[in-house]
């Protein structure tokens, strides 16, 4: 595919996968945020997989699973200043919560026919869970009227200029949401001979255990092989590079690796491809639900939503990429 194709459809699904990020810290008050972004393996290829239970066990710190949020905040250029607009928005009642859940019916459903929604649920949440973010579910925005007139999605999509222009980014090649240009933060590095995975991008914390997967993240983030290798140097020509006990841990481990396996590259696990992102995200839209429906009474819509799903689920079962990542109850108890 060429450059520039990559970088557009990079650039796209970035912004796509921004505003779900966006919308699932807003429902944070009924949510484990960390449990919902591990239903959706592709949010690794942004924060980097040691960020899962996983890998994140494999190399003896769990606090990494912790630091998922933050690198997709950075990745995607959701700062909290644009969470604290739109809880300002909640709060106030110009938005409601109704109408995040229908933004992410949008984007998750892809115009599937689900038997229910997400929307559906938030309208019939119990009075306590109403009560966890006040006005906010109630009948709070006098201006709503027409229900096709959703104001979260056209913050999201009908503005002009888009949400994502006003993002913290990079303007230059990567294109409009491509995270600003910095080097990897090596301090921890320095201190000790740390454990890593075997690829570590350059450009930030993430690690991939596999050169492809490692790929699939620079083309994603930070625009492509050619310019994030032109960016690493431009951050590192005016002084030498100083190899770090940690970097030279990894390359002894790789060299030890290499000449034990007789591979010219040792990959922590060969590379498999995650499930289609379709599919991946009505895995996400049904954890949703799922979760979100504990606060009504709605055992009837999560029977049918599981009977619907079940398909899906079947298909999610036999890719070899439902095998990359741990049930989300892992996740929890870390
Ligand atoms: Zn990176």
């Amino acid at each position: 595919m060429a450059e520039r194709t990559v970088r557009h459809t990079a650039m796209e699904q970035r912004i796509l996968y921004g505003n779900i990020f966006f919308l699932l810290q807003l429902l944070a008050p009924w949510l484990d945020v960390s449990a919902m972004l591990a239903e959706c393996p592709l949010f690794y290829t942004y924060g980097g997989f040691d960020c899962c239970y996983r890998w994140a066990t494999y190399l003896q710190d769990k606090s990494r699973t912790k630091q998922l949020q933050c690198r997709l905040a950075e990745a995607f250029g959701v700062a909290p200043v644009e969470l604290a607009n739109a809880q300002a928005k909640i709060d106030t009642g110009e938005w409601r919560c109704e109408d995040l859940a229908a933004a992410l019916d949008k984007l998750l459903l892809d115009g599937k026919a689900a038997p229910s929604s997400l929307q559906y649920v938030l309208q019939n949440f119990s009075v306590e869970a109403k009560a966890k973010v006040p006005m906010s579910c109630t009948d709070g925005r006098a201006a709503y009227s027409a229900p096709s007139a959703n104001p979260v999605l056209e913050y999201l999509e009908g503005h002009a200029p888009p949400v994502y222009v006003a993002r913290p980014c990079h303007k230059g090649p990567p294109e409009h949401a491509a995270m600003p240009p910095r080097v990897r933060d090596r301090k921890a590095g320095f201190q000790t001979a740390l454990p890593t995975l075997a690829f570590c991008c350059r450009m930030c914390e993430a690690e991939f255990p596999n050169r492809r997967a490692h790929d699939e993240h620079v083309d994603m983030v930070h625009g492509g092989s050619r310019w994030y290798i032109n960016a690493f140097h431009s951050f590192h020509e005016l002084h030498p590079y100083v190899v770090s006990p940690t970097e030279n841990r990894s390359s002894v481990q790789r060299f030890a690796r290499a000449q034990q396996y007789g591979t010219k590259e040792f990959d922590n696990e060969p590379y498999l491809e995650a499930p289609p992102q379709s599919l991946q995200k009505l895995l996400l839209w049904e954890t949703l639900y799922k979760a979100l429906a504990v606060h009504g009474n709605l055992e009837e819509g999560i029977q049918k939503v599981t009977v619907w799903m079940r398909t899906f689920r079947d298909a999610a079962t036999e890719h070899n990429g439902a095998r990359l990542f741990p049930p989300v109850k892992k996740t929890e108890t870390v």
